[in-house]
């Protein structure tokens, strides 16, 4: 099983930039297991909406099953960290978006959730200061660090799992700093970080 947690407007200048409400809880949606691409895979241009937007978010992979009691042991519950790509149809997530309707059409298609190489989760991390880059065709597009989230990794990971007791292999996608932009066919996306696994993807 493996189940796709995605956080949404988690940076606050990422909300600025598309407008909405600063939330008071994270916001959560969830991706199919069919959503994932691993680095490398050429990733098809989806044929229902016109404007693809990257969002490069931290993904944590979860090697422990539970409810986090409390932020402090949150760090045992998770095994790996990754780079990956929230990919969004930004035009079809706003006509939804001004019908109250769910996003699934916008955020959940084939090859949505791209997902580069798990690093194991070590002492060397600090998961209140990773940072990470996502450059297109050798351009710098967004720079995070997981400083600037609003929800930190440990309390997504207790108001979570209130909800979804977690399970090995969950894995999820904690949300994209500022700097969302759109990709057309032919573009190469690369994201890296000191401490995470680099990973790349061509749009066909
Ligand atoms: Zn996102």
């Amino acid at each position: 099983m493996t189940r796709i947690f995605c956080i949404g407007r988690n940076y606050a200048a990422h909300i600025e930039e598309l407008d909405n409400e600063r939330p008071t809880s994270p916001v959560v949606f969830m991706k199919p297991a069919s959503a994932l691409a691993p680095s490398g895979q050429a990733l098809r241009f989806p044929k229902h909406g016109e404007m693809l937007h990257h969002e490069t978010e931290v993904v944590l992979e979860i090697g422990k099953a539970g409810r986090v009691p409390h932020e402090s042991e949150a760090r045992d519950f998770i095994s790996g960290l990754a780079l990956g790509l929230d990919l969004t149809l930004r035009d079809v997530q706003s006509a939804l978006k001004a019908k109250g309707l769910p996003w699934e059409k916008a955020k959940a298609f084939d090859q949505s959730a791209p997902l580069g190489p798990i690093t194991p989760l070590s002492g060397d991390h600090d998961l209140a200061h990773l940072t990470f880059t996502c450059h297109v065709n050798g351009a710098l597009r967004q720079t995070g660090n997981t400083a600037l989230m609003l929800f930190s990794i440990p309390r997504i990971l207790v108001e979570l799992s209130q909800i979804w007791a977690l399970a090995p292999g969950d894995l999820i996608y904690t949300g994209t700093p500022k700097g969302v932009g759109p990709l057309v066919p032919g573009d190469t996306i690369a994201l890296s970080g000191p401490q995470l696994a680099d990973a790349s993807w061509t749009v066909e």
